[in-house]
C-alpha cells in the first residue's frame, strides 16, 4: 500500500491564490456517482458541522468546474453523512505507522480530522495522510481556501490514485487553493466510489510508503 500525502510546507505556497472564486456553475448537473462522507474528528479539534458542510462543498466544487481546458467536469458528488462524530481513541497526533493504523482502523468514518501529522509513511508535517487505495483518510484543518481541495486529494488517494505533478493538478503534491485540475482517468476513478478494491490494504502489514 501506499501512502499520499500534502505537505506542510506547501501551505506557504497558497497565500497568493485567489479566494472566493469559485461560482456555483457545474453544480446540481447530473452527478454520475454519490459518495456519502462520515466526518470525525478528535476531540480536540474544534470543527464545525457548518463548516464541514462547506469543506463537502468546495471539493463538489473543485471536481465539478472546470478551471482549464485540462480540466473535466466530473460529475461527482459528495454528501456529509449525518452528524459529526469525535473520537478520543489517542493523542490526535500522528507521529508513527501504529498511531496512523490505529485511526485507520478503529475510527468509523471516511474523514478523520486530527491535531497534526508528523509521520506519513515517513517523518515530516503533513497536511493529509490517505491510503493508495484505501477507506479513510486523514487531514488536519489548515486555510478554510484548501481544505476542499485537501480533502478531495486525499479522497482521490483513497480511490487509487496517485500524485501528478503537473501544474494546478488536484493530485499535485504541493497544495494550493489552485489545485483543482482533473483528468479524464482521476475522474473515473473519483466516480468509481466502492468499486474499489481494498483487499490490498493490509496485505503484508501496515506497510506504508511514499511516493
Ligand atoms: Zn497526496
Amino acid at each position: 500500500m501506499k501512502i499520499g500525502c500534502w505537505v506542510l510546507v506547501a501551505m506557504l505556497l497558497t497565500g497568493c491564490a485567489g479566494a472566493g472564486s469559485n461560482s456555483d456553475a457545474g453544480l446540481g448537473r447530473d452527478a454520475a456517482s454519490q459518495h456519502a462522507l462520515r466526518v470525525a474528528h478528535h476531540q480536540s479539534i474544534a470543527i464545525t458541522r457548518e463548516e464541514a458542510l462547506g469543506i463537502v462543498e468546495d471539493m463538489n466544487a473543485v471536481l465539478s468546474i472546470q478551471d482549464n481546458a485540462a480540466d473535466v467536469v466530473c460529475g461527482v458528488e459528495f454528501v456529509l453523512s449525518g452528524g459529526l462524530s469525535a473520537f478520543s481513541l489517542g493523542t490526535g497526533v500522528i507521529s508513527s505507522t501504529e498511531d496512523f493504523a490505529s485511526l485507520y482502523t478503529r475510527v468509523p468514518g471516511e474523514i478523520k480530522v486530527v491535531n497534526m501529522i508528523n509521520y506519513c509513511g515517513r517523518f515530516g508535517a503533513f497536511l493529509g495522510c490517505a491510503p493508495v487505495p484505501g477507506e479513510s483518510l486523514l487531514v488536519v484543518r489548515s486555510s478554510r481556501r484548501v481544505e476542499g481541495a485537501l480533502w478531495a486529494h486525499e479522497y482521490g488517494h483513497n480511490q487509487g490514485l496517485s500524485h501528478r505533478s503537473v501544474s494546478r493538478a488536484l493530485m499535485n503534491p504541493v497544495v494550493t487553493s489552485r489545485a483543482r485540475v482533473v483528468n479524464q482517468q482521476e475522474c473515473k476513478q473519483f466516480e468509481a466510489g466502492g468499486g474499489v478494491s481494498y483487499e490490498s490494504v493490509y496485505v503484508g502489514g501496515f506497510v506504508m510508503f511514499l511516493e
